[in-house]
């Protein structure tokens, strides 16, 4: 089994490490952030993912999984490889690859002869050429392998993925690379880098499209009497389509859509092709959120001026902690401008809210709805549609919810008395 190291323990960096070693790989995972390597040293997770916490125990009782902050060390022992590194959208909303860069030129005397360095991280085409021109080392091996895991199921879309994809020139190292997979059921997509590159983008820009139609759909939906859960069940029955991202809400958000729209778009005009219809994309979504605000604000009476919000789900979708880029912070901050106290509950609700000082944090669904003039639904977690509605009745300080996410049962709200606002229907 060759000898495998991470540098960037993030969402990807972890996951992949954790499943790696599950799959019985010798694992180092590498990190700048100290806290977060004590944490991980000590068996502690310091994100919300499902099963990830017991895999993280399973490879450290079993030795396969390690942590480190020394990167040169890590790197040097390793056969193979992986950056795992943020590519955040710079100022022009291009892809900013100055942490892969910044490793890169940190591992040109490092790593040892014959290595193969994998890029995980979604970076623009071209990349991996630049980083192969910068490494200057004939003897070693440059390949992209971009990942597809979803936070939130990050540990089972790893191990039971659709598809795994590596990309390079040398046979020889993709073959390798390929074979870290084995016992992972998938098929195994072989081709040059610059395909496993803008593949990664096609697939990212596909999704955010499907989803910014079903949005646009569910407020067509509105405007002509029609209910978008039975327009996505007709149309997502139809193979050519298919079921999934057919769920209307209150626009996409997160760490990789809008990011990865945005650079797409800006290696399509590099390539000379102007891609208006993924800037269409991106700005029907940008207006979306507009929509969910305005609805919280209609079914207020046209202000929400010194009204008590309360907001169910903070997070930019179920199953994770993460706050990156949230339809949800996106609404409430528009709320709030418009005069709004906000408080909010999420099942993840830890210390990371601190950086919303406007927005007061509930410890349950309940709470949060103390004295409200409205409930806002905006993150899909399960629990939500469990709420007893007579219960939230007996609290909130008038009957209204506008359900962002169509996860509450509108009939049961509607009969526990309230005004009930949902998506598209
Ligand atoms: P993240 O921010 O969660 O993790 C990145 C980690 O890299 C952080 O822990 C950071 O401390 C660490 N880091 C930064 N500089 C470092 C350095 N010099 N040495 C060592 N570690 C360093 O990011 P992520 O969500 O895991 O995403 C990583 C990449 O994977 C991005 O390109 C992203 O677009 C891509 N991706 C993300 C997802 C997802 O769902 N999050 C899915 C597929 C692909």
């Amino acid at each position: 089994m060759p000898s495998v190291t991470i540098i960037g323990t993030g969402y990807v960096g972890l996951a992949t490490g954790a499943c790696f070693a599950h799959l019985g790989h010798d694992v180092v995972c590498v990190d700048i952030d100290e806290r977060k390597i004590d944490s991980l040293s000590r068996g502690v997770v310091p994100i919300v993912e499902p099963g990830l916490d017991d895999l993280v125990t399973e490879g450290l009782d079993a030795g396969r999984l390690q942590f480190s902050i020394d990167v040169d060390g890590s790197a040097r022992e390793a056969e193979i490889v992986f950056l795992c590194l943020p590519t955040p959208q710079a100022d022009d909303g291009s892809a900013d690859l100055s942490y892969v860069e910044a490793v890169v030129v940190q591992l040109r005397d490092v790593l040892r002869p014959g290595a193969i360095l994998v890029n995980k991280s979604t970076v623009p085409v071209g990349t991996g050429r630049r980083v192969r021109e910068q490494l200057g080392r004939s003897d070693v091996a440059v390949v992209s392998n971009p990942e597809f895991l979803r936070q939130g199921s990050a540990v089972r879309d790893f191990l039971h993925p659709s598809r795994v994809v590596v990309g390079g020139d040398d046979a020889a190292a993709v073959a390798r690379v390929a074979d870290l997979y084995s016992g992972v059921d998938a098929p195994i997509l072989r081709m040059n880098t610059e395909s496993a590159e803008a593949l990664k983008y096609a697939a990212n820009a596909l999704l955010a499209t499907k989803l910014t139609f079903i949005n646009a759909m569910a407020d067509i939906c509105e405007a002509v009497g029609a209910d978008i859960f039975q327009v996505a069940e007709g149309i997502g029955l139809d193979p050519r389509i298919g079921k999934d991202m057919l769920n209307a809400g209150p626009g996409w958000g997160g760490s990789c859509f809008p990011k990865d729209t945005r650079a797409l778009v800006k290696i399509a005009e590099q390539g000379g092709y102007d891609f208006a219809l993924l800037r269409g994309v991106i700005e029907t979504n940008d207006q979306h959120y507009a929509r969910i605000a305005d609805k919280v604000t209609e079914v207020c009476g046209g202000s929400v001026e010194g009204l008590k919000v309360a907001a169910w789900g903070v997070t930019f979708k179920a199953g994770t902690d993460d706050l990156r880029d949230s339809p949800a912070i996106k609404i409430l901050q528009m709320l709030h401008d418009a005069g709004a106290r906000i408080t909010a509950y999420d099942p993840t609700a830890r210390g990371k809210y601190v950086a919303h000082p406007w927005m007061e944090i509930a410890p349950s669904a309940v709470a949060a709805v103390e004295g409200a003039d409205v409930l806002a639904v905006l993150t899909e977690w399960p629990e939500f549609a469990s709420v007893d509605p007579h219960e939230v009745r007996d609290v909130i300080g008038a009957p209204r919810v506008v359900d962002g996410r169509n996860v509450l049962d509108r009939e049961r709200w509607r009969s526990a008395g309230f005004d009930y606002r949902g998506v598209g229907r």
